[in-house]
C-alpha cells in the first residue's frame, strides 16, 4: 500500500471515530440539559460503551501501522498540513494506547455516576456523600498518570495536565503563576486603599428571566454566534459542546437578581462557540487540524469575549442602550459609569465562576495546588474541605460557611477533569496577550466595539487562531500571533489600565 493510501485510510478511520465521539457529546449535552434523573444509571452505561468503542477504534493496530507508513514517507513529511496532522496523531495514539480499555470504561462510568452524587452532595452541602467518589476519582487518575508515565522534567500531575495543555509542565506554570500572584496581591492592596469604590447596587437589581433570555440571544447573535449551527439552552453549569460540523451548542444560566453574571456567562460560552464554529470541521473532520489547539487557548477565546470585550467601557457604550431596550425599567436609572464600574468591581468571593477577573486567578491557583497534593498523596480526599477552607481564609480572607460554597462548587472533580483548572488562568493570560496583539493590528478596534461591530475582531481571531486548529502547539501559536512567549505582563497591564479609572488609584 502506498503512503498516500495509508494516509487516506488513517484519516477516514479517525473521522469515523470522531463521529462516534460526537454521539457521546450529544448524550452528554442531553444529560446536562434535559435528561430525567432516573435515566442516570443507564446513561452511565451508554457513555461507558461509547467511550470503549471510541477507544478501541483510535487504538486499533491498523492506526499504528498506517502512522508508521506515513511517517516513513518524505512526500508527506514535506506537506505542511500532513506533517502537522501526523505529529498530533502520533501524540494522540501514544496517549491512547497506554490506557487499557477497561480503565477507560471504568473512568467514564465512574464520572457519570460521580456527577449525579456530586449534584446531590452540593444541593445538600454534604461533602461526606461525595468524599468516597473523589477518593475513587483520584485513585483512577493516579492509575491513568502511571499508564502515561511522568513526562520529562515533570511529575505525575503533568501526565494529566498534558491531556489538556500539551507541552505544559507544573514547574513552568509555577514560573508564570508566581509573578502573576505577586502582581495580583499588589493590585488588590491598591484597590483596597483606593479613594473610589464602584457602586454595585445594580448587581442586586431584578430583571425578569424571559427578558434576560432575549437579551442574551441578542448579544450572542451580534457577536457572531451562528444560531443556524447552534442552540442556547440552560444548565446548572454553563458549557459549550462543539459536537460536530454545523452543531455547536451553548448553555447559560439566569437568575433574576444577577443579570450581569448571566450576560458574562453567555458571552463566555459564545467565545468558546465562536472558536468551535471557526475550526475547519466540515473540510477536515477527525483531523487534528480541525481541533482546538489546547484548553488554555480555548479558554482564551471565551475570556477575550467575556472580559476584554464584555467588560470594556467601549462595549457598554453600545450595549447599555440595547440592554435598556430589552430589560427596561430599573436600567434607565443607571448610567454608563455605574454599569462599567459594576461590571468591573473587584471583591473577594467564595464562588470561582462568580469571581471578578482579578481574584479569579487565586481560585485557580488554590485548586491547582490541592490537585497536585491529592495526586502526590500529600492530601487525602476526606481532608479536602479543611485544606480548601484554610486556603480561602489565607488567600482571599474569606470564611467558607458550607461545602456547597466551598469544595463542592465545581463539577470538575466529579467529572474526572483533574489537571484542567490551570487552563483557566492560562486562558486569561493568552486572552490578554492576544487582545494586545489584536489592538496593535486594528487601531480602530475600540471604536468598532463601541458601535456594536464585532466582525473585524472575529475575522482577526479566525485568521490568526481558529482556522489553524492544532497546526502549532499553544506556546508556538502564542509566539507566532503575538511575537512573544506567554508571560504575565499583558494580563497585569490590562487589569491595571482598566481598573485605574474605576477605582481612581
Ligand atoms: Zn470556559
Amino acid at each position: 500500500m502506498s503512503a498516500a493510501e495509508s494516509y487516506r485510510r488513517l484519516l477516514a478511520h479517525l473521522a469515523e471515530a470522531q463521529t462516534l465521539a460526537s454521539c457521546a457529546s450529544a448524550l452528554e449535552w442531553d444529560q446536562e440539559t434535559a435528561m430525567p434523573p432516573k435515566a442516570a444509571a443507564f446513561r452511565a452505561e451508554e457513555m461507558g460503551l461509547l467511550a470503549r468503542l471510541v477507544h478501541e477504534r483510535v487504538t486499533h493496530p491498523s492506526v499504528g501501522a498506517w502512522l508508521a507508513d506515513c511517517e516513513a514517507d518524505p512526500a508527506l513529511a514535506a506537506d505542511e498540513d500532513a506533517a502537522a496532522n501526523l505529529r498530533e496523531l502520533r501524540r494522540d495514539f501514544e496517549r491512547a494506547t497506554r490506557l487499557p480499555s477497561s480503565l477507560v470504561a471504568e473512568m467514564s462510568e465512574t464520572s457519570s455516576r460521580a456527577m449525579e452524587v456530586w449534584k446531590e452532595a452540593r444541593q445538600k452541602s454534604d461533602f461526606a456523600l461525595f468524599s468516597p467518589w473523589l477518593h475513587k476519582q483520584i485513585a483512577l487518575h493516579r492509575q491513568e498518570a502511571a499508564c502515561y508515565g511522568t513526562p520529562e522534567g515533570g511529575e505525575p500531575y503533568d501526565a494529566l495536565l498534558e491531556g489538556y495543555e500539551p507541552g505544559m509542565r507544573s514547574t513552568a506554570l509555577e514560573r508564570i503563576f508566581a509573578p502573576l500572584r505577586e502582581a495580583i496581591v499588589s493590585l488588590l492592596a491598591r484597590i483596597g486603599e483606593a479613594p473610589r469604590k464602584p457602586d454595585t447596587a445594580l448587581q442586586r437589581a431584578r430583571f425578569p428571566v424571559p427578558a434576560q433570555r432575549a437579551f442574551s440571544r441578542f448579544i450572542a447573535d451580534r457577536l457572531g454566534y451562528d444560531f443556524e449551527a447552534g442552540r442556547l439552552d440552560e444548565s446548572a453549569h454553563p458549557f459549550t459542546s462543539g459536537m460536530g460540523p454545523g452543531d455547536t451548542r451553548i448553555t447559560t444560566r439566569y437568575t433574576e437578581d444577577r443579570f450581569l453574571d448571566a450576560l458574562s456567562s453567555t458571552m463566555h460560552e459564545v467565545g468558546h462557540a465562536l472558536y468551535e464554529q471557526g475550526l475547519p470541521k466540515s473540510e477536515r473532520w477527525g483531523q487534528p487540524l480541525s481541533e482546538a489547539c489546547s484548553l488554555g487557548v480555548h479558554e482564551s477565546q471565551s475570556r477575550l469575549w467575556e472580559n476584554q470585550v464584555g467588560r470594556s467601557r467601549a462595549f457598554w457604550a453600545w450595549a447599555l442602550p440595547e440592554a435598556r431596550r430589552h430589560l427596561g425599567g430599573e436600567l434607565d436609572r443607571h448610567g454608563l459609569d455605574e454599569v462599567v464600574g459594576c461590571a468591573n468591581a473587584v471583591e473577594a468571593s467564595l464562588i470561582r465562576v462568580d469571581a471578578d477577573e482579578v481574584t479569579y486567578n487565586l481560585h485557580v491557583m488554590l485548586r491547582f495546588d490541592l490537585e497536585r497534593a491529592l495526586l502526590r498523596g500529600d492530601l487525602e480526599a476526606g481532608d479536602v474541605p479543611e485544606a480548601w477552607n484554610a486556603r480561602m481564609r489565607s488567600d482571599l480572607g474569606l470564611t467558607v460557611p458550607d461545602d456547597a460554597r466551598g469544595c463542592l462548587q465545581d463539577v470538575h472533580w466529579s467529572n474526572g477533569l483533574i489537571g484542567y483548572f490551570p487552563t483557566y488562568t492560562l486562558g486569561n493570560l493568552y486572552a490578554a496577550q492576544l487582545w494586545e496583539a489584536a489592538g496593535a493590528a486594528m487601531p480602530g478596534l475600540a471604536d468598532d466595539v463601541a458601535q456594536g461591530r464585532f466582525a473585524g475582531l472575529l475575522a482577526w481571531l479566525r485568521e490568526h487562531v481558529h482556522r489553524h486548529g492544532r497546526r502549532w502547539r499553544a506556546p508556538e501559536l502564542c509566539r507566532k500571533v503575538t511575537g512573544q512567549a506567554l508571560a504575565h505582563g499583558p494580563l497585569v497591564r490590562y487589569l491595571e489600565e482598566k481598573l485605574r479609572p474605576v477605582y481612581g488609584f
